[in-house]
Formats: C-alpha cells, sequence, structure tokens
C-alpha cells in the first residue's frame, strides 16, 4: 500500500469535466482555453524557429530576448522597471512557476494564506513542500478580501500569503487601495506573497489592472506571476515567467533549474520575435475580452440565469437558484453537461468549505462568437 504524500487530492475538475465535454458532445465552456488560435504571426513564428534549429536547450533562466521583452511589457503596463537578467524566469507554465516559487521559500510547518475560492494548484504547491495552507474566505457578495478575516488568520508561522488578480474563477479584481491595505498589515512580519496574475490583460470596463509589479513595497517580497497562454490564446504552450527580486529569484531558481531547467525553446523565440513586432497586442486584450464578455451576457439576458458581469479574466460566474436550487453546483455541472450540452465548472471545489446554499457555475467565455451563441441557445432554455 502507498501512503500517499497528498491523500486529499482527486483527479483536477478540469480534467474531469473536460473528458465528460468530449464523451457527451457538449459545449465545453468548463476548462479556460480559447477555441480560437493565436496570432497567425506567433504561429508562423514557431514553425520558423523549429526549421532553423532553435531545438536544443535554452538558457535555465530564459531566452534572454524573451526576458528583455517581459521588461519591456512591464515597464510599459505598470512603469516599473525590472532587470531582465536578475528578476525575470521564464518558466515552462505559471503552474510551474507557482509551484518553484512555494518550495523555494515554504517550510515544514510554515502556514500559507488562499484565499477561498482558490486555484486547485496552491494547495498542492504547498503541501509538497510540507506547509499548510490556512483558507480565509472573499465576501460572498463581491468575493472582495475580507481584511478582518485575514487579520484573524495571520500567525506566526504564516510564511506567504498566495494572491490571484483577476481572479479565476470570480473574475473579482483586487485594487490598488487593497494592496496598500495588505502592505500595511504585514509590514513588520516576515511574509513572502505569490501574486498569480495571469489574467493581467484581462481587465474590462476601463478599470486598470492594480499589479504587484507597480506596488513597489509589496514587490519587495512578492513572486509575480503570469503566463503567456493567457496573454496570447495559446494555453497549450505552457510558458510562463515570474519576476521577482533579484535575491527571490534566486531562491526561485535554484528550484526551477531542477524541476524544470528550462522553457521550451522555439516557443521562447516566437513569444520574444512577436512581443517586439506586436507590443501592441496586449493592449488590445481587454477590448477583445470585454466584447465577447457581452456578446455572451447579452445572450443570456433572457436565459434564468442571474449574474453580474465579471470585472476581469475569461470567465463568468452565473447564479443558477432560479433554475435547480435543488441541486449543488457539481450535480448542476454534470446534469447541464449530460443533458443541456454546456460543460461548466462548479464553484465549490475551490473552497475547503463551500459556503451553504451558493448555487454559482463557472462559464469560460474564451470562445468563438457562434460558440458563445450556440450556449447561449441551450442556456436559455434551461
Ligand atoms: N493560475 C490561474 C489562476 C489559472 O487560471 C491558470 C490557468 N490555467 C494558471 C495559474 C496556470 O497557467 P499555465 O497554464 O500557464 O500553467
Ligand atoms: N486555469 C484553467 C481553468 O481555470 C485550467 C488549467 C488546467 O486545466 N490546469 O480552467
Amino acid at each position: 500500500m502507498i501512503t500517499s504524500k497528498l491523500p486529499n487530492v482527486g483527479t483536477t475538475i478540469f480534467t474531469t469535466m473536460s473528458q465528460l465535454a468530449a464523451e457527451t458532445g457538449a459545449l465545453n465552456l468548463s476548462q479556460g482555453f480559447p477555441d480560437f488560435n493565436g496570432p497567425q504571426a506567433l504561429l508562423d513564428a514557431v514553425g520558423k524557429h523549429v526549421a532553423n534549429g532553435h531545438n536544443q536547450y535554452s538558457p535555465m533562466t530564459g531566452l534572454p530576448a524573451l526576458r528583455q521583452q517581459v521588461a519591456a511589457k512591464i515597464a510599459r503596463s505598470y512603469g516599473a522597471t525590472v532587470s531582465p537578467d536578475s528578476e525575470v524566469t521564464i518558466t515552462p507554465g505559471a503552474t510551474a512557476a507557482i509551484f518553484c516559487a512555494i518550495q523555494a521559500v515554504i517550510r515544514n510547518g510554515d502556514e500559507v494564506i488562499v484565499f477561498d475560492p482558490s486555484y486547485d494548484s496552491y494547495e498542492p504547491s504547498v503541501e509538497l513542500a510540507g506547509g499548510r495552507c490556512v483558507h480565509v474566505q472573499l465576501s460572498l457578495e463581491g468575493f472582495a478580501l475580507d481584511f478582518e478575516k485575514l487579520k484573524a488568520a495571520l500567525s506566526p508561522r504564516t510564511r506567504m500569503i498566495i494572491l490571484n488578480t483577476p481572479h479565476n474563477p470570480t473574475g473579482a479584481l483586487i485594487s490598488g487601495a487593497e494592496l496598500d491595505q495588505l502592505a500595511e498589515l504585514i509590514r513588520d512580519r516576515d511574509i513572502y506573497l505569490v501574486s498569480d496574475e495571469v489574467y493581467e490583460h484581462l481587465v474590462f470596463d476601463g478599470v486598470a489592472h492594480a499589479s504587484v509589479l507597480a506596488h513597489e513595497e509589496l514587490y519587495q517580497r512578492a513572486f509575480v506571476v503570469s503566463s503567456f497562454g493567457k496573454t496570447y490564446h495559446v494555453t497549450g504552450w505552457k510558458t510562463g515567467y515570474v519576476v521577482a527580486p533579484s535575491a527571490l529569484t534566486a531562491e526561485l531558481r535554484k528550484v526551477h533549474q531542477y524541476v524544470n531547467f528550462c522553457g521550451v525553446t522555439p516557443l521562447q523565440y516566437a513569444l520574444a520575435d512577436f512581443m517586439a513586432e506586436h507590443p501592441q497586442h496586449v493592449e488590445a486584450l481587454p477590448a477583445f475580452y470585454q466584447a465577447k464578455r457581452d456578446l455572451f451576457c447579452d445572450l443570456l439576458a433572457p436565459s434564468r440565469f442571474s449574474f453580474t458581469r465579471v470585472a476581469g479574466t475569461y470567465f463568468q460566474l452565473v447564479d443558477y437558484s432560479q433554475i435547480r436550487p435543488d441541486l449543488d453546483d457539481v450535480a448542476m455541472s454534470l446534469w447541464m453537461t449530460r443533458e443541456h450540452g454546456v460543460a461548466t465548472i462548479p464553484v465549490s471545489v475551490f473552497y475547503q468549505s463551500p459556503p451553504q446554499g451558493q448555487r454559482l457555475v463557472r462559464l469560460c467565455f474564451a470562445k468563438r462568437e457562434e460558440t458563445l451563441q450556440q450556449a447561449a441557445e441551450k442556456l436559455c432554455v434551461i
């Protein structure tokens, strides 16, 4: 008998629901990924670099040209200066970046605060480092940070807080004022941050993303994580990065070099070329995804689902209390997939203690117009 190191971990909900969607032929609005291609110039660049022989290991820290593009994007987006050499590390996806950041600083017995509903990779990564997650719930209305609850959760063992903004699965944002409040709360404590900002460029209604990269005080203790997968519509490329002050980056790289060694070489070349040639791509993303959000929400308006348009990410939460209040959200997701042909993600799986009576499922709107129309037709007759 194997004594599992992760006894409470099963198969991730994303795999479960995508598999069920494939088996049943349902439209897959569950796992988050676009059903359209990334920019043609980016795709072409990969082929070019593969053909040109860029197929061996890249430098452990990431291709210098790509690290420079990341630093340039950060300067343009947030007015922050980071060193491409000592503060930026390219990783095979944001998941690996988060894992390495946690392993780099979390020791046996350390506590890590996560905000529920929280992305599912955080807790297993903390447990493998010997730490323990302390779950603090976001407010039920609006999914905002609750500073009273956060304060109560802090202990002498708290070694890290994991932020996620824009937030998966709720689409909520952390504001600059909230970052200030957080800075004040942890000022005299020995606490690191992981700031998971993979949806940094998917922020709507003219609001600016408040990045920890732009917060001088918090950045000093932070690992800020992003993913090219979300920004360039290529989730399957699993290429991401971590930005952290040099001393933290040095520790992160000690782990990264033995977990990953490096990212995928031709993809890094292609991303570096594309970012250099199309720096405006990220500036167009909010409008691009806001149009999808608004189309989808307009199409859903006549349905019996109720919702508030999300502030960020490519996920829309919908409340189904008017439809099947008798079903919990896991049962609802299965029923919607099997009986109504739309696969969704239940929100309760992201909670340690799901709020009683919450009736929410998450729908991914990173889809072509025709997919959103087909999905809405099905959702409007439930
Ligand atoms: N964090 C969050 C909040 C995510 O939604 C995702 C998307 N899968 C990731 C991390 C992981 O990103 P990647 O696919 O680059 O590993
Ligand atoms: N982040 C994606 C989501 O939330 C899924 C990524 C994965 O499958 N691990 O749907």
